[in-house]
């Protein structure tokens, strides 16, 4: 039959149309709001949303899910002393594999021998250009750079981020990530276990 698929459409459009109204009609009858509140913009953010819905941003969010990305920034430790121990060892695998070629690294050298250390003294990354594809993040040995939630970044001026604002601490990681964090926490403490397990049964080998 000609034009069935031009009714189909219609027919979708009209559902979507019914399924506006009738999610505030459900909300009004249970006497809950689904604008400017915590619970609202918990149910549409979720897959339970129906119909067409507007987001009244920037007063209102959506949640983003925890896989969500935008640019990478660099994980550090908090040691006791507020020291700031950065994960990154400047292996440069992150700039290799990185599509548009947008990350810079300058490695640090012993001041004295002149060998690398695995610290970097620069990291840059042109913001303008990352299209966000977290393949930095993805094949990072040390987990030390992760794609961050934050994408309120317009500006007027050209982004090119450097360490001081690429660092963010791991508590910050657990707080947008936290099934990623636990995962590679329980993988990080499985790892020293079986080293430290290896090497207690080398010291407690006889010896010839
Ligand atoms: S962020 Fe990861 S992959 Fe990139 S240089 Fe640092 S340790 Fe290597
Ligand atoms: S997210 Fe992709 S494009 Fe952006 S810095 Fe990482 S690898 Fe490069």
């Amino acid at each position: 039959m000609y034009g069935r698929g031009i009714l189909k459409g219609l027919g979708v459009t009209l559902k979507r149309y019914w399924n506006t109204y009738w999610d505030d009609i459900v909300w009004l009858f249970q006497g809950k709001k689904r604008y400017n509140t915590a619970e609202g913009i918990a149910h549409r953010s979720s897959k339970d949303a129906r119909g067409i819905f507007t987001i009244q941003f920037p007063e209102e969010r959506l949640l983003l899910p925890e896989e969500a990305r935008y640019l990478p920034f660099l994980v550090y430790d908090e040691k006791p002393d507020g020291e700031k121990e950065i994960l990154c060892t400047s292996c440069g695998i992150c700039a290799k594999v990185c599509p548009p070629q947008c990350i810079w690294i300058v490695r640090s050298n012993d001041p004295t021998t002149g060998r690398p250390i695995p610290e970097p003294t620069e990291f840059f990354i042109d913001a303008d250009i990352c299209m966000n594809c977290g393949f930095c993040s993805e094949f990072c040995p040390f987990d030390a750079i992760k794609m961050d939630h934050d994408f309120e970044i317009a500006s007027y001026e050209r982004n090119i981020y450097n360490m001081e604002k690429l660092l963010k601490p791991s508590s910050y990681y657990q707080s947008i990530r936290p099934q990623n964090f636990a995962r590679e926490e329980a993988a990080r403490k499985a790892k020293e276990a079986a080293k430290a397990a290896k090497a207690a049964a080398a010291a407690s080998a006889p010896t010839a």
